[in-house]
């Protein structure tokens, strides 16, 4: 599973950064073009993080939305569902310029440690 590997990506960066401290929170950053789904990702933490400085942490998550750049003309431009049409010259798509996020933005450690 796709999302197992990265829920062990993004623990092996929290635990590194928490330099032996205890982690109270992780808060992801994630593009709404990207599949992983927040469920599954803390369906997958909670079987991995026990046993690390990381159990018990809570996951935000903060949804990127999806914003596209013209290729015929350059206005950036956040389609809809049903829209893909620069809203300028009316040329369809264009290249993805946000909304392929996928990081830890930062964590909450504990001072009882
Ligand atoms: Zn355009």
């Amino acid at each position: 599973m796709h999302e197992l590997s990265v829920t062990e990506e993004l623990l092996r960066i929290a635990v590194t950064h928490a330099d032996g401290r205890r982690i109270t929170a992780i808060h992801l950053v994630i593009g709404e073009l990207t599949s992983f789904i927040d469920d599954t990702i803390q369906f997958y933490f909670d079987l991995l993080a026990p046993g690390t400085v990381a159990e018990g942490a809570r996951l935000y998550f903060e949804r990127v939305p999806v914003r596209f750049r013209c290729r015929s003309c350059g206005t950036e431009f956040a389609p809809s569902e049903q829209e893909w049409h620069c809203p300028a010259c009316g040329t369809l798509g264009g290249d993805v310029i946000a909304g392929k996020e996928f990081f830890v933005e930062s964590i909450e450690v504990g001072t009882d440690q």
